[in-house]
């Protein structure tokens, strides 16, 4: 794949693209960066194109040595596949064999020390098929510990015809050895703009949503690529409605409070217990949105950029107290989660401790 389909940082496909012009391939290489942004995309593109046949700094996709290319990596990624599958751990390792160009990643929760060790056996010998032979190392620090002195080795006597690429978001979490001996490429979030641009192009995510799930992505386009849009919207329908019933019972216009309705929300929200960090999540999303837009209108760098309007209209209601008052409520939702308490019950004591006449600032309900 050309490096022209990359999406986002720029200057980390710069770097790699001038150390293929520069014909000097490092022995040893770190991208990192937030997860969704295209490391091991780019690590596989950089493999490709130092191997074509054409194009010094890209990869034609045609020539044969591309062609092959791109087998190694489908073959990879089934190969993997395939073993995590496996239910008796010793054939999860059986006969590796390692092409030219590999991708090793975790086959349990970690990368194992057969991974290790075959890579070091293959690593020395001359590649079979390419000019040069790419190992990319995916999420690198998810290694077993048992095999991390010997991936060590292997990068203090660097083989001549090799190039490794660790993946890892989080460098930090690398033995400090082992990053030592890495040329690092840095990766950053990709601009919210360019992940619209994707969406438009490339989904189907409905044109008023497409802003929405660029914010929610967070700079990640994995994340805007695998949205789940209609459970996205589904767990916020159940807080609009619970906003909507609990701004109304508060306001000046319906002072008795709709109690059924409320419960009919929270109860609704405990519906489905695995999603249920989930919707707390979004709750929390909503009520910080709520606080920003109080402090700055309209304008405010909302995550719900399509509901301004009735972010406006409950932050006028509830004020910064009822906001903190229900994210603390959210808080304490969320620990009696984890303490296994009856959800249904720690969300009404919620829902009542906001509607009670105790709190300040409010007119008195009745
Ligand atoms: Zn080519």
């Amino acid at each position: 794949m050309s490096f022209d389909s990359f999406i986002g940082n720029s200057a980390a496909v710069q770097t790699v693209r001038d150390m293929l012009r520069a014909d000097r391939m490092p022995g040893a290489l770190l991208f990192t960066g937030p997860e969704g942004v295209g490391k091991k995309t780019l690590a596989l593109m950089l493999a490709q194109a130092a191997v074509c046949e054409r194009l010094k700094d890209d990869s034609c996709g045609e020539c044969p040595r591309c062609r092959r290319a791109a087998e190694m990596i489908r073959g990879a990624e089934e190969d993997l596949a395939r073993r995590r599958e496996l239910k008796d751990s010793a054939r999860r390792v059986e006969g590796l064999l390692y092409f030219d160009l590999q991708l090793i990643a975790p086959i349990t929760r970690y990368i194992l020390s057969e991974q290790i060790r075959v890579l070091r056996q293959v690593a020395y010998t001359r590649p079979f098929e390419l000019p040069r032979r790419f190992f990319i190392i995916d999420q690198a620090q998810d290694i077993h510990w048992q095999a991390v002195d010997l991936l060590l080795k292997v990068m203090e006597e660097p083989p001549e015809t090799t190039t490794f690429v660790l993946v890892c978001p989080n460098a930090g979490e690398l033995r400090s050895t082992i990053r030592s001996r890495c040329q690092r490429v840095t990766f950053s979030p990709v601009d919210e703009d360019l992940i619209l641009r994707l969406l438009k192009e490339r989904t189907q995510v409905p044109e008023p949503k497409q802003r929405l799930v660029a914010r929610l992505a967070h700079g990640s386009v994995g994340r805007a690529l695998a949205f789940d849009l209609p459970g996205c919207l589904a767990r916020r329908e159940i807080w609009l409605e619970f906003f909507q019933s609990l701004s109304g019972g508060l306001g000046a216009r319906a002072r008795t409070p709709d109690w059924q309705r409320l419960f009919d929300s929270t109860r609704k929200l405990t519906g489905d217990r695995d999603s249920f960090d989930d919707i707390l999540g979004t709750g929390s999303e909503l009520l910080r949105d709520m606080l920003l837009v109080l402090e700055s209108g309209e304008t405010a760098p909302v995550s719900h950029v399509d509901l301004v309007p009735q972010l406006k209209a409950w932050a006028a209601a509830f004020g910064f107290a009822g906001i903190v008052a229900l994210k603390e409520g959210l808080d304490e939702a969320h620990r009696l989660q984890i303490r296994n308490v009856n959800q249904q019950l720690g969300l009404d004591s919620l829902a009542i401790g906001m509607v009670s006449p105790a709190r300040p600032g409010q007119p008195a309900p009745g």
